[in-house]
This record gives structure tokens, sequence and C-alpha cells, in this order.
């Protein structure tokens, strides 16, 4: 059984203040990228993960791992114990920049959660496994649902926000991660010792500029709170975001908690000429095209391919 599940940009990412439970609410509009992960499960003797692909050594194979938590979250939802469902092998083929600011966790967490309730013919309507996603983390529902959507909260209430029109991306990928609780700490601390204007104007016009599928007037509406802190914490990042404006993108941003900064760019022919000056000029590691909205979770393979 196998789950293709996309990554997430976010091109409108407003940052309130902590709240009492450390969190902080959030307004955010994601889009979905068709940069994915896939996520293959089977019935085993033993129960395994293997992870291949980007950031393969640094990812977790032991219950660290968000998609083993599906197993966790499916058995209590039934209750019963990962035991009674029996050994499974989980396989991740992984797209998506590790600490990256893109949902690969999320991603893969919410593909085990499709993968396995399919594999195991569990019969959960769309709205539970929503619902069981929001146990595994605040941006695991979006991953599941996909296309364009607007979140509140801490991100995991979301309502879907109606978009026709496909934008062209190009992501320009750290050498190292950035881990997404030390990111939100540095913007507590920018508040604190000064006040860092925000980045970020009216949700409402980035939905229209998304519904009207222009890229220059998105363009000049996409923004990130967490930019300056993960500028803050990585100054290269300075350098990431100029260059991929003179390359030819329209604008820029860091995508989430960063450290991943992706380009909004005019079409799709502009995004492989911005991608190959981007990959010319030395200011990261790997350079991908992506394009979104795209679909969240799905299952592509029901026996688990070749
Ligand atoms: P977000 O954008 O949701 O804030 P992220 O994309 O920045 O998250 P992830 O790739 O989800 O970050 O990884 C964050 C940490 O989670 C990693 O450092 C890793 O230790 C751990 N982790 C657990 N499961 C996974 C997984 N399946 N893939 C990648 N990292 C995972």
């Amino acid at each position: 059984m196998t789950v293709t599940v996309p990554s997430k940009v976010n091109v409108h990412l407003a940052v309130g203040p902590a709240r009492d439970d450390g969190y902080h609410e959030l307004t955010t509009v994601f889009q979905a990228l068709s940069l994915t992960d896939t996520v293959t499960v089977s019935v085993a003797e033993e129960s395994s993960m293997h992870v291949a692909g980007e950031g393969e050594k640094i990812v977790p194979r032991d219950e660290r791992n968000l998609a083993w938590r599906a197993v966790d979250v499916l058995a209590e939802h039934l209750d019963t114990t990962p035991a009674e469902l029996g050994p499974v092998r989980i396989a991740l083929e992984k797209g998506i920049p590790v600490a990256g600011g893109m949902a690969g966790g999320s991603a893969d967490a919410a593909g085990a959660l499709l993968a396995l309730s399919t594999l195991w013919k569990l019969d959960l309507s769309r709205d539970e496994l929503t619902r069981l996603a929001g146990k595994l983390g605040s941006d695991v529902p979006f991953s599941l649902v996909g296309g364009t959507a607007l979140g509140t909260g801490r991100g995991e209430e979301l309502l879907p926000v109606l978009t026709r029109h496909t934008f062209h991306w190009v992501l320009a990928f750290a050498q190292r991660g950035l881990s997404t609780p030390r990111v939100y700490q540095e913007l507590d601390r920018l508040r604190d010792v000064g006040d860092p204007p925000s980045a970020v104007g009216d949700h409402d016009v980035v939905i229209e500029a998304l519904a009207s599928g222009d890229p220059h007037r998105l363009a000049e509406l996409i923004g990130n709170d967490l930019q300056i802190a993960a500028v803050s914490l990585r100054p290269e990042l300075r350098r990431t975001l100029r260059a991929g404006v003179e390359a030819g993108a329209l604008a820029g941003l860091v995508s989430g908690s960063g450290p991943t900064c992706a380009f909004l760019c005019e079409d799709a022919e502009s995004a492989v000429q911005v991608s190959a000056r981007l990959s010319g000029a030395g200011v990261c590691r790997t350079v991908r095209v992506a394009s979104g909205p795209v679909p969240g979770a799905r299952v592509v393979e029901p026996d688990g391919g070749p």
C-alpha cells in the first residue's frame, strides 16, 4: 500500500503572541506543493522502518518518527494495542527536506495514517482521519487534505481556499535543518528585546490574490513572521533570498520555520530558469522546482508496488 503526500509552503504566516500552553496563535495560508514523500506500508513478520532519500541519515527509525506514531493513534482510536493490529513494515521515500519548514515529518504521519487505515481496511471517513491527524501534530491535518487552506489555532483548524490556478515555485534547500521550537523561541526573544515589524498583512487579500491566479499580485503579498527569526539564526539565508530574486523570481520567503527558501515564479518556464541560475549561485545545497496546489495524501499503489 503506497501513499504519496505533499510538502507545504506557508504563503502567509502571521504569528500571534505565545499562549499559556506555550503554543503561538497562528493565522496561515498553506499551499500543498508537488515536492512529495512516499509512504509504503505492508504486513510483515516483524515491525520495521526504512528511510531513503532526503536526509535519510538523520531521520529517526524508532518511535520518535511521526509515521510510527500513526500506528499508536490508530490503535488508540480502535481501543486496541499496536501489537493487536500486527507487525508492519513502513518505508519512507523522502523528497521533502528534513527540518526544512516544509512539514516533512507531518507529511509522513499523514501518509502513514492513510496507508495503514487502508491496509487494515478500517473504513475511516476523511473527517475521522483528519481528527486523528490533529492528534499527531498541527500540520498533519493539512498534509492529509492538501490544496490551499487557511489554518488557524495552531494551524490545525482548516478552511479550504478555492484556487483554480497553479503557481510555480523554486525551493532552495539549506545545508542543515532548523528546529521549529528554536525558531519560535528566537521570535519571542526578538519581540522581547525590540519590536520587529510584522512581515505580513491581511490574510484576506492573500486569499483574493490566490483566487485571481495572478502570481505578480500574490508576489507582493507573501510574507512570514517567522522569517526574521530564521534569518537571525541563519544570517546566510539573506543571501539566498536575494539570489532567488536576482535569478528572476517574483518574490521569495522562508518556508514556515525555515531554513528552506521558497521563490514564487511567473510561470513553469521561468521556474526552470530561476532554478538553473540559483543552482549556479552557490547559496544553497539543492534546488527543486515545484508547483501547487496539489492534493493531499492519496493512495497511488494499493498493492505496495512491484
Ligand atoms: P514543520 O514544517 O512541520 O515545522 P519541518 O519540516 O521543519 O516541520 P520535519 O522534517 O518534520 O521538520 O522534521 C523535524 C524533526 O522531526 C526532525 O529533526 C526529525 O528528528 C523528526 N522526525 C520525526 N519523524 C520524521 C520524519 N518522518 N521525517 C523527518 N523528520 C522526522
